[in-house]
């Protein structure tokens, strides 16, 4: 950390110390506004490019900036996810951007979903039909399976130039946490827009077999892609079958 800074810091107050001066994980400023003490005594020569600016703060789970409420929804997904999160991750289901509503949110708690999770949760073997949001996701947990996306927030409009940008950048992060702490025994990506990062995906980096639907991502959308759906329901069955085959474990 750069020594002007620090001495401008209050005692105790390590966080802030932590985002500069390359932010690698967010953190809210306006928590440590009072932890700042009269940046005037920085040299003149130093600045601090837009610290204190809100509009510029971006989000560690998509790399967008970041609004208080954008923040606020990231977090509440993120509990909502850790919840459901296996100890051990059989299949890591990777999407490529967070739905924009919460029906179409695999984990949120109010349950009715639509679209992208619907099929999700059929592709998992689990069915919703009279059952708490709770035993549903509890199920879906219990097989072992674990939904993330490379973009943990919607794209917020963002073009699709900006959005492909944006999956460039946050993919190796994505790829460390696989590696470090998701751990899945295998990976699925399930979205068309991660084709072009299979290569990065499949070279090795990742200690997890890769399941792909014809050599591209299994596309789960619901207009186009029933068959792909129904592909990947299959090859999950089969893999869980031979798994209980093999070693008992199942999942
Ligand atoms: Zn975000």
């Amino acid at each position: 950390m750069v020594p002007a800074i620090e001495a401008a810091l209050r005692p105790g107050c390590s966080q802030i110390g932590a985002i500069l001066p390359t932010p690698s994980h967010f953190h809210d400023f306006k928590l440590h506004a009072g932890c700042l003490r009269d940046l005037r005594s920085l040299p003149g020569s130093f600045t601090i490019p837009r610290i204190m600016s809100q509009a510029d703060l971006r989000c560690d789970g998509c790399g967008q900036i970041a609004s208080s409420e954008h923040i606020a929804r990231r977090l509440q997904r993120l509990e909502w996810s850790t919840r459901y999160r296996p100890v051990h991750i059989g299949t890591l289901l990777l999407g490529a951007v967070a739905p924009l509503d919460d029906c179409d949110f695999i984990y949120s708690p109010a349950g009715a979903w639509e679209g992208e999770a619907k099929l999700l949760l059929a592709v998992a073997g689990v069915t919703t039909a009279g059952k708490a949001a709770e035993a549903t996701l509890s199920e879906f947990q219990r097989g072992g399976f674990f939904l993330t996306y490379v973009l943990e927030c919607p794209s917020e409009g963002a073009a699709e130039d900006n959005v492909q940008q944006l999956l460039g950048s946050r993919l190796p992060a994505v790829m460390a946490r696989i590696r470090r702490s998701l751990k899945p025994k295998r990976l699925v990506p399930v979205s068309q827009a991660l084709e072009r990062f299979l290569p990065a995906l499949n070279s090795g980096d990742l200690p997890c077999a890769i399941l792909l639907d014809q050599g591209k991502p299994f596309v789960v959308e619901v207009d186009t892609a029933a068959e792909s759906t129904s592909r990947l329901r299959e090859a999950l069955t089969s893999q869980s079958a031979s798994a209980r085959q093999g070693s008992g474990a199942g999942f």
